[in-house]
């Protein structure tokens, strides 16, 4: 049976957050600065056409002449988080099932949807009208083809595009360059190139053996997928990713904090060792909770928070701290809870963190960790698992520009004159 999915992914996210509700900024370069205003993290496309790096630090941006007049925020992830659960709510209501994959990207089930292009084009504009968000839809029978159609989608600014048919996926292949397949990235992109594979579509006609011995397992799997055939499992994290989405739907129906604590204990344990695979820390945590949408007869919720973590970390005890306490925030009784899950944001290297007077490494925490981690591969996740929480540590963040939290603080809503 042929699968369709569709990837929806928000057109510069954090920078259109900032736009929709300080109308000043509209049409001028905006970008956004990571944690402790350290460097840029998101431009609007105003901003990427004056061709400003992406991850440039705010002092030389600062320095430059031609960037003079470029409006500046403080990254408001309180805000990003919000905004991100009103689209991911607007897109659950108008199709069969989505998985959510990253704050501002969803995967979703199109199966069995007539004319699921049209249907695509016209869900991307009730998106921009109920949260004045762009986003588009790439559709495709595997993600690594939705994920494909997406960025066609986006370059022609056009809502959606699919590439179920082989003559128009056979063109995007061969203009798509080989760093731009989903889960190639760095990593692959120059041994590729040195054995003659430079577009999407060479490497969709490479040697399934060849791909296995160069990369293993996932390589094979990308050439499969960029074939149509759909390994569904597929679960990437690449370095240069700027967040990381661990959510599942429940079997059954949970009644009960404690059995979402539970869920959310698990969630994040899992997220901060893949967090630590890629040698990354995150300095915020968001935390989502949704009833059962697909009975209607029963009360219905879905909620979000995003919580600050005390500078950047990769600790599982103190990113579970986080997530618990934003859980008793967002928890309401009464709600029978069919889906969660937790954000991991604003990921960079370790070694790039911002470093903080107060912040000391810990070597036996990391050690800890390490430990951890090492058992739970072995012996399977959660093997091990993390009990204890540490003491939080206090200080707080420089975000000299930060705009209001419009939608969740109602001292900062929007004032409309
Ligand atoms: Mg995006």
């Amino acid at each position: 049976m042929t699968h369709l999915f569709g990837l929806a992914d928000c057109n510069n996210f954090y920078a259109s957050c900032e736009q929709v509700f300080q109308s000043d900024l509209r049409g001028k370069p905006t970008v956004v600065l990571s944690n402790n205003d350290g460097c840029v993290i998101a431009l609007s496309k105003e901003a990427k056409s004056l061709k400003i790096p992406f991850g440039i630090p705010y002092f030389k941006m600062k320095a430059t002449p031609e960037y003079r007049h470029v409006q500046v925020r403080s990254a408001n992830f309180t805000l990003y988080g919000d905004m991100s659960n009103r689209v991911m709510d607007t897109i659950a209501l108008n199709v069969p099932d989505t998985e959510i994959y990253s704050i501002d990207e969803c995967f979703i089930d199109y199966n069995g949807v007539p004319n699921a292009e049209a249907h695509a084009k016209q869900l991307s504009e009730t998106v921009r009208q109920w949260t004045g968000i762009a986003i588009c839809i790439g559709l495709g029978p595997t993600k690594t083809l939705a994920k494909l159609a997406n960025r066609k989608a986006k370059k022609e600014a056009c809502g959606a595009v699919d590439v179920t048919d082989m003559d128009i996926r056979n063109d995007i292949l061969k203009e798509t360059e080989i760093g731009d397949v989903w889960g190639v990235g760095r990593r692959w992109k120059a041994r590729l190139l040195l054995q003659g594979i430079n577009t999407a579509y060479d490497f969709s006609r490479m040697d399934r053996r060849l791909a296995r011995d160069m990369m293993g397992v996932v390589g094979l799997r990308t050439v499969d997928e960029l074939n149509g055939i759909s390994c569904q499992d597929l679960e990437f994290i690449t370095p240069d990713k700027q967040n990381l989405c661990i959510s599942r739907s429940f079997g059954d129906t949970i009644h009960t904090l404690d059995g979402m604590k539970e869920r959310i204990h698990y969630f994040s344990t899992r997220a901060t060792e893949k967090l630590r695979s890629g040698g990354l820390v995150a300095s915020a945590i968001s935390v989502f909770v949704r009833g059962n949408r697909f009975r209607p007869e029963l009360p219905q919720y879905s909620n979000s928070v995003t919580v600050s973590l005390d500078g950047s970390t990769s600790d599982t005890g103190e990113i579970l701290n986080a997530a618990l306490y934003g859980l008793n925030k967002i928890y309401r009784p009464g709600i029978p809870y069919k889906k969660a899950g937790v954000l991991l944001l604003d990921l960079h290297p370790k070694e790039q963190a911002p470093s903080n007077l107060f912040t000391k490494s810990n070597p036996q925490r990391e050690k800890l960790m390490h430990t951890m981690d090492g058992l739970n591969s072995k012996f399977g996740p959660g093997a091990v698992s993390y009990g204890q929480i540490p003491q939080s540590r206090t200080w707080y963040m420089s975000q000299k520009m930060l705009s209001n939290r419009f939608t969740t603080h109602w001292r900062e809503l929007l004032v409309a004159k």
